[in-house]
């Protein structure tokens, strides 16, 4: 499968807000948002015209997307799956993306980003309930135990993570132990678990043309 490979704060700076792909950097003064506010490209200074309300559920997307990192097949996909699902396709829709595996370790503080907390999942460093994790876009659930791998757990990584500790605290539904680098799930999340500032029923809305 394809992966966006350009500049990830060009992604930032399309969408017009900090989507923090970058761990530490985000947090820096060398963050591209705050240094070039204005939309990448040759014509990126010009002025705005309205955006339409097909370009509002757009927009809306592809945030949500640059956010998880996934490509819009991939998207499309957990769209169809909330969809299928009971209650609010929006909230199913985010809720099926924070329990990807890769989000995850991030949310446990092992990843300084989604995209190094992919990397860490893809270089097979975990296990769920002890079986091998390899794959970022698995789902976990209620119940689950996420653990570094014994033979991962003196690699420069994590033991950098041991000794400085987690990225961040984990949000409610989950637990970490960073000393034994292992996280647990507690419950599924809800959209209050979620901080993030997308606007998900544009995205039902487009989809729903
Ligand atoms: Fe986005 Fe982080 Fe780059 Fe800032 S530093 S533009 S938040 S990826």
């Amino acid at each position: 499968m394809g992966r966006y490979t350009a500049s990830v704060c060009r992604q930032c700076r399309r969408e017009g807000e900090k989507l923090f792909l970058k761990g530490d950097r985000c947090y820096s003064e060398k963050c591209a948002v705050q240094k070039r506010a204005f939309i990448p490209g040759q014509h990126g200074q010009k002025r705005r015209q309205k955006t339409s309300e097909y370009g509002l559920q757009l927009r809306e997307k592809q945030k949500t997307k640059r956010i998880y990192g996934v490509l819009e097949k991939q998207f499309r996909n957990y769209f169809k799956k909330a969809d299928r699902q009971k209650g609010i396709t929006g909230e199913n829709l985010l809720i099926l993306l924070e329990r990807r595996l890769d989000n995850v370790v991030f949310r446990l503080g092992m990843g300084s980003s989604r995209k190094e907390a992919r990397q860490l999942v893809n270089h097979d460093h975990f296990t769920i309930n002890g079986r091998k994790a390899n794959i970022a876009s698995m789902l976990v659930g209620v119940g689950d135990t996420i653990q570094v791998k014994p033979g991962s757990v003196e690699s420069p990584k994590f033991q950098e993570i041991k000794a400085n500790g987690a990225y961040k605290t984990p949000p409610e539904w989950l637990e970490v132990d960073i000393d034994n680098l292992t996280g647990r799930v507690l419950a599924l999340p809800t959209r209050e678990n979620v901080d993030l500032t997308v606007n998900e029923q544009l995205i039902v809305e487009l989809y729903s043309r």
